[in-house]
């Protein structure tokens, strides 16, 4: 059997980090198996669904490479299929016609309240072999239910939270299709795993409940009833549900902070799902190593520290070439004039394993590309009045030196022995003259790519 999963989205809002996971899970497990992933687009909700939504799901998905063979299908463009498959429930006797008004099914629900039962549909319209059903009302658009079974119980070996069973006396006729003949959303989502030859259905455990009523349908149906993988939630940093509050939740708000592809994939890889210790690996490795077994059925906790080091390390692996383009958006971004010097290769080599996010690292560097910001305090602390004249000293040294990180290394502790200070006590204050703050790499790899006439038009400014 050929393994087929899909990552079904409503675009109501962004590609949040919940959903990206859940489609990272069912692509790697096709790919394991050697499958189809599809991606199937739910937007039957028609007040909701948005076509901004629709891009910002399909930039996400690209943006992380999640690349699917089939689709994306639309469930708007299926209207007619699920319509006949509708018809033919209707004709096998699986679902009937049901023309309580609302205010009939609100007087129900108020005496089931009022009894201390649970609501549900009571089965008025419900055919049964001699029953009698009422006469049908003239002003009342049917809406059609269907004809769950009532006693049993569904059962289904969840690949992730073990063997679930729910008795069908618990479950109501689900309403199929509206009173204007729209499909509900449960019925289209069981019509396309069906159609579509879904073998395993991994999705988020928000969908627990639907789960025995699809099951049900798809018995009706005749089809065959794919396996099921519900997905703990993602809880934030607190433990409380992963919503806005956290900061970004937008899988493309990541790629605006400064996160690597990769790096997001890798860590999200690691919510909720282990391979012994391993926290750093590519996806190939992952959908070699991915299985549905090793998926914790409690709830995974967003850690951004752990994302951060993980974007550390892929940033610090990349290289220079690689990362070039997407700095020099960031670094406009900035406002910095990226030319040609300093070389901007060079610069970032220097910087990248310092980093934890891209934004950081164009952060860090926009001084090579323009006037650096004075960090007042920085100033303060170190360009001293008795600093600035040994500075000066330094400068004069500086114009006739070879403009090489070990002869400008070489000027400085010239100036250093001469009066018999500390080399910090020359490299801090240059550091906050040359960049704005006091923290950077070796001040002598700064001053070299930075050139010597910026070098020392940046001193000249803060000593006039
Ligand atoms: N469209 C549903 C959602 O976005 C997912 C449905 C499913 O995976 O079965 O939550």
């Amino acid at each position: 059997m050929i393994v087929r999963t899909r990552f079904a989205p409503s675009p109501t809002g962004f590609l949040h980090i919940g959903g990206a996971r859940t489609a990272l899970f069912s692509w790697a497990f096709a790919k394991k198996h050697k499958g189809d992933f599809i991606l199937r687009i739910e937007d039957t909700d028609v007040a909701r669904s948005t076509p901004e939504a629709v891009q910002a799901i399909l930039d996400g998905m690209h943006w992380l490479g999640l690349d699917y063979d089939e689709g994306p299908f639309y469930q708007m463009q299926r209207m007619d299929r699920y319509k006949e498959v509708i018809q033919k429930m209707l004709d096998e006797g699986n679902a009937y016609y049901c023309y309580c008004s609302r205010e009939e099914l609100d007087a129900l629900r108020e005496n089931q309240m009022q009894q201390g039962v649970k609501p549900r549909y009571d089965g008025r319209w419900r055919p049964e072999t001699g029953k009698v059903l009422p006469q049908p009302p003239q002003d009342v658009s049917p809406v059609i239910r269907f004809r769950n079974p009532q006693s049993g119980n569904v059962v289904w070996n969840d690949l992730v939270k073990g063997e679930i069973s729910i008795a069908n006396q618990e479950l109501d006729d689900l309403i199929i299709a509206r009173g204007d003949g729209t499909p509900t959303y449960n019925f289209c989502v069981v019509v396309d795993d069906w159609e579509m030859g879904i073998t395993q259905v991994i999705r988020g455990d928000d969908h627990v409940n639907n789960t025995p009523r699809q099951i049900n349908m798809l018995m009706a149906l005749g089809a065959t009833i794919p396996q099921y993988a519900h997905l703990s939630m993602i809880l934030g940093d607190d433990g409380q549900k992963l919503s806005k509050r956290h900061g970004a939740v937008s899988v493309m708000q990541y790629h605006e902070d400064g996160y690597l592809p990769e790096a997001v994939l890798n860590y999200l890889a690691r919510l909720g799902w282990s391979h012994g210790d391993d926290e750093i690996f590519s996806m190939q490795q992952f959908c070699e190593w991915f299985d549905l077994d090793h998926i914790t059925p409690s709830a995974a906790q967003f850690n951004t520290e752990k994302l951060n080091w993980i974007n550390a390390h892929y940033i610090k692996q990349a290289s220079a070439e690689s990362l070039a383009a997407d700095i020099t958006q960031r670094l406009v971004k900035l406002g910095a004039n990226v030319s040609e010097q300093p070389n901007l290769l060079a610069v970032i080599n220097l910087y990248k394993e310092r980093v934890s996010t891209l934004n950081e690292l164009a952060t860090n560097i926009a001084y090579f590309y323009q006037k650096p910001v004075m960090d007042a305090a920085a100033a303060e602390k170190h360009l001293t009045n008795d600093i600035k004249p040994v500075i000066a000293a330094l400068a004069e040294l500086l114009k006739a030196a070879d403009w090489q990180a070990e002869s400008i290394h070489h000027a400085i502790n010239e100036v250093v022995t001469q009066r018999q200070l500390k080399f910090p006590k020359v490299a801090m204050p240059l550091r906050v003259m040359l960049t704005g703050i006091a923290q950077s790499p070796s001040i002598d790899q700064v001053m070299a790519l930075l050139g010597k006439d910026e070098v020392l038009a940046r001193i000249e400014q803060v000593l006039k």
